[in-house]
């Protein structure tokens, strides 16, 4: 029977690793992750622009149509102008030809606008599909390669639980409730050292606890050292090893 503090240590051990390849099964290596969102952010980008240059492309029909309605128009009241008999007719005719014209050169300016937004969105396009390929290429390569590692991990994964169950039999279980309880708790931590420290007054050493800094009695650093006791922390309660044999 190995000593309940041995296992503990490699129980929380293996936990870690078994946490750490769950994550790397559920979620993209650490490895992948800039290519990834460099991957969607050109994916992203080339859609927007997509759907941009859709909309301006709508927008640029529009305007050129209210050109060329604008332009019969004024083609209408310049033939008119020759059958017109009297001065305020002419007059108004030509208030009307002017306000068509003024109509023609906004709707002009408007396709102009959309045309120029258009050749920038395109440009930006070409530039980021040009990048793109090249990008891709690396994303599937490496996405291949992290298929091929996950029946890896997923083994190792195995192992760890099989050894996580074993070494749980090692430890009683109303310990093994608190540590997995704090184990959780501290989101993966739940030893510390005791380490010794210089206590000037008295002359002596004392032990404390590495991670809250409480004191820590003589006779327990005594039993773990000898049987590899299980004892938590006075305050933190975390359980406690002695590393430093010194
Ligand atoms: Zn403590």
């Amino acid at each position: 029977m190995p000593r309940e503090l041995d296992s503990l240590v490699q129980l929380q051990l293996a936990l870690k690793e078994a946490d750490t390849a769950r994550k790397q099964l559920e979620d993209l290596p650490d490895s992948m992750r800039e290519v990834h969102d460099q991957h969607r952010t050109a994916v992203e980008t080339m859609r927007r622009l997509e759907q941009q240059i859709e909309v301006d492309e709508h927008e640029r029909r529009t305007a050129e149509a209210a050109v060329a309605d604008a332009n019969i128009k004024l083609g209408q009241y310049q033939e008119q102008i020759s059958r017109v008999t009297t001065t305020r007719e002419y007059s108004a005719l030509l208030k009307e030809i002017d306000a068509v014209k003024t109509k023609v050169g906004a709707h002009e300016e408007e396709a102009l606008t959309v045309i120029e937004r258009i050749d920038a969105a395109r440009r930006e396009l070409e530039q980021v599909r040009g990048d793109f390929a090249a990008l891709d290429q690396r994303y599937r390569e490496q996405l291949e390669l992290w298929e091929q590692q996950r029946p890896g991990v997923a083994a190792k994964l195995a192992d760890l639980e099989r050894d996580i169950s074993r070494l749980r039999t090692f430890i009683p279980n109303h310990m093994l409730r608190q540590f997995e309880l704090l184990y959780r708790r501290l989101g993966g931590d739940a030893l510390s050292n005791a380490a010794k420290a210089q206590v000037v007054a008295r002359g002596q050493l004392e032990w404390h606890c590495s991670v809250c800094n409480y004191r820590v009695r003589p006779q327990v650093i005594v039993e773990i050292k000898t049987s590899g006791a299980l004892v938590q922390c006075e305050r933190c309660h975390r359980f406690l090893r002695v590393e430093d044999h010194g």
